[in-house]
This record gives C-alpha cells, structure tokens and sequence, in this order.
C-alpha cells in the first residue's frame, strides 16, 4: 500500500472497484470536443462524459458564469430562501420546456435524484404508489432508481432488495421482441400497447399505479427513439386512468436529438418532464418540471435537500441556455447529425466486411446508435464472462477498444451489441470527419 506518484495506478488502488472504468487514461484538461491527459494524450470525445458536456468541454461561456457565481454565493440553501441564481435560471429555462403548462420546477443535483423526485411526486399526487417503467429503461443506481433501471441486471445485482412496487412494460424496440431490425414500427407500437394492456390487467391495476415513465429515447437500454404513436398512445392509457406521464430526458434532453427534448417531436405532453445532465454542461444539476396543479399536491418541506439546485451550477446552466441560442446549437446538431448517419448509412450499405458487421443504424439528432449483427446476443448476454463486462455483445465493445487505441473516446450500451455517438453538440465537420474516418478504421480493425 506504498503511495505512489502515478495516478492511474493510485486509482486503481484507492477507488472503489465498483467504478466500471472503460479506459486507464487521467483526464487533466478539456476543451471543446477533446480531452488532454496527464501523459498529454489528446482524446477526440464521442461521449460528452455521457451526454453532458453537450456544449463541448469547458465551453468558455459556461466557465466564466460559473467563475462569476463563485465569487458572489455559492450555497444559496433553499430551504432557507430563494436562490437568486436558481430564479434566474428558471426565468430562462421555463420557456424552453416542452409545454406552456409545464411551468412548476424542482431543482436537484444528479438525474437519479431528479427521478426519484418525480416517483414521490406522482405517488404524492395521485396518491397511488405504484410505477410502470419500460423494459430496457435506466433511471440511475440508487436504490429506488435501479429497481426502475431493466437495461442490465448489474445494476441492481447483489443489492437488493430494491425498491418495491416497479412493474416493466414492453418498449418498442425489435430486439427486445426477438424480432428483426426490419420489422415495422406500427407492429412494434401494437405489440407494446398490448403488453401494456397486460401490464395492467395482470400486474399493476390502474387504481394502483401511479406513472409511467419513460425515456423518449430508450438511453442505455439501446439508442432506440420511442415512435411517436407510442408516446401518443402512452398519454391516451395515462388519461383514461389517472396515471401520470413522466418523460426522462436526463440523457436525451437539452438539445441532444435535434430539439431541446425529445419529446417535443412527439407533440405529446408529459405531466412531469426529468432534466439533468446538458442542463449544466458538466457541473451536477438535475430537475423536475410539471403543472403548478401537480407541484400543488405535495406538503411544504417533503421536497428539497442541502445542495438542491446548487447557485454555481444554476449560472452555469443559465449561460448553456444562452449559448444555445446565441450559437444556434440546435442548427449545428442538424448538420453534424446528417453528416453522421450518412457516413454511417453509406458504411452500412458498402457491402464491405466491416459494413457488413451493422445491423442497424438509428436514433436522432446526435444520439446515435450502431446495432451489430450479433445473432447470438441474448445467449451471450446470460454467460458469465459477458455478464462481467456488462452484458454486451461481442462487436461494440471490441470496436470501442479499437477507437481508444485511436485516440478516441466511444461508448457501447445495452445487453445488445450496440455502440452510441454522444458527441458534444457545438463538434466541428473537421472535428465529426475525424471520428468517422477513426470508427471505420476500428471497424474495420475488428471485422479482419
Ligand atoms: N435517467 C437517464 C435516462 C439516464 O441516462 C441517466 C444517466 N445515464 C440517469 C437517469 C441517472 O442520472 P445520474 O447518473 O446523473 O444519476
């Protein structure tokens, strides 16, 4: 137990070995769309630290507001007062979120806890307790959140038992059906409808069941984009039996698909909407939006917590507000979005060896997901040594190996073989040639 000067290896020995670590690298700086390390290897980031640093790292804008605060007040506590950083926020957030009657926000630090919110939320305010969530769905590691959390069992392996009164419901995504990549989405909406229908009438009644709640993109359970007519047919079940809606857009929120969230391309309204990650870009703010109605329901002091919408974090994501507009973020996201599925489409369709690996390309805006030709997935995913790394499959992880080999950060997801582009919103067309060119060759690497 020496100390020792390198840092990875003083890591390793001193930080809990339930960290899950895809690489050994120490980041030292940011910026932009790279990391530096401390042996200064530059690293091209496809990850954006997992969908938050959407304006890419150390966005200056972000860093100078965030500077500013700490010089004026940290800690504004709200249970003592109102947060002058908090209120100007929200004076900014309020009208970006996704409907006019969304207009009651609670502010927290980490998406988990911003979901857990939203469960005592719905329990307070149907006053029923119990919660549908989607097979495939991730909500967090908490001990409430991973009994919501159906993407991998290790999430929830070894600690329960975990938070009672959870039932999972199908998503409609043809893997979890066992069907092909092909099959069409109308029949997916039906099937998952019906599973819904059985959820109900099997599992949970509708007098006992609170939410459901959904991410619009299924997140680390796939990069799949919930189709419109579930979302729509989700809302119909909701309003015939007083069940509540909630839409997590921790990771596909603020920007990430091509909207400020995803399910503004739905047309549909959730009664309470989850936000976290890109709100802050990298600094911990997480939180709730729903109608003054529901917010209404709960008990003064049943809600809140010590570092509650931290001051420096609030100024931080006031100016990620500001840079979206003043930079017309979202503009950007269309282009480097186009550009990413067309390389990845014309890959898919080479007929090369390595093109022939993709199964499936899809999502939305830059949350992209790649789907392996990985017949036997499901078997892998249920042997021990698949288990360890995770559940997934044999291609995706082998192809992130490559890429770090590359100089370049990518992520896998899933029991599934997928592989997801989470770049920062603001990456350059240089910066996105660059990434394209270094996942072919690892493709490629791994197709030999
Ligand atoms: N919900 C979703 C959809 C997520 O993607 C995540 C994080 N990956 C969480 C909740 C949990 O957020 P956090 O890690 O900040 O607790």
């Amino acid at each position: 137990n020496e100390p020792t000067f390198d840092d990875a290896a003083f890591g390793e020995q001193h930080i809990t070995k339930g960290i899950g670590r895809l690489t050994k690298h120490v980041f030292e700086d940011g910026k932009g769309s790279y990391i530096t390390t401390d042996k200064g290897v530059k690293l091209l980031d496809m990850t954006s630290g997992i969908g938050v640093c959407n304006l890419g790292h150390c966005h200056p804008k972000v860093s100078e507001a965030a500077a500013k605060q700490c010089m004026k007040i940290t800690h504004a506590q709200v249970n003592i007062g109102f947060s002058a950083a908090q209120i100007a926020l929200l004076r900014e957030l309020i009208p970006i979120l996704p409907h006019p009657s969304l207009d009651t926000v609670f502010l927290w630090n980490s998406g988990a806890e911003a979901v857990e919110a939203a469960v005592k939320l719905a329990r307070a305010a149907t006053k029923k307790q119990n919660i549908i969530v989607m097979q495939g769905s991730y909500h967090g590691r908490t001990c409430a959140t991973a009994a919501m959390t159906r993407s991998k069992t290790i999430y929830g392996e070894g600690h329960g038992p975990l938070m009672p009164g959870i039932f999972a419901t199908a998503f409609p995504y043809y893997a979890q059906f066992g069907l092909p990549a092909d099959t069409p989405v109308d029949k997916l909406v039906d099937m998952s409808l019906f599973q819904l229908k059985l959820t109900l009438s099997q599992q949970t009644a509708p007098s006992d069941t609170a939410a459901i709640i959904l991410e619009p993109v299924l997140g680390e359970g796939g990069y799949v984009p919930a189709p419109p007519a579930f979302l729509d047919g989700l809302r119909k079940v909701c309003d015939e039996h007083s069940i509540l809606l909630i839409c997590d857009e921790v990771q596909s929120g603020f920007g990430r698909t091509g909207t400020m969230f995803a399910v503004e391309d739905s047309g549909v309204k959730p009664d309470v909407l989850i936000f976290a990650k890109g709100i802050a870009n990298g600094f911990p703010l997480s939180g709730i939006a729903s109608t003054s109605d529901i917010m209404g329901r709960q008990k003064p002091g049943t809600m809140g917590g010590t570092y509650a919408g931290n001051a420096v974090a609030c100024a931080a994501a006031k100016a990620v507000i500001e840079v979206f507009r003043e930079e017309k973020v979202l503009d950007n996201v269309a282009a480097r979005s186009k550009q990413l599925f067309g390389f990845l489409n014309d890959l898919k369709n080479s007929g090369s060896k390595a093109g022939n690996l993709i199964q499936d390309v899809r999502g939305r805006g830059l949350m992209v997901g790649v789907q392996f030709q990985d017949a036997d997935i499901i078997a892998q995913s249920q042997n021990e040594a698949a288990r360890k790394k995770g559940g997934a499959g044999q291609i995706a992880p082998k192809v992130v190996q490559e890429c770090v080999k590359r100089d370049m950060l990518l992520l896998s997801t899933s029991v599934f073989d997928v592989l997801r582009f989470i770049p920062p919103l603001t990456i350059s067309e240089t910066e996105m040639q660059e990434a394209c060119r270094i996942f072919g060759e690892s493709l490629e690497a791994v197709a030999k």
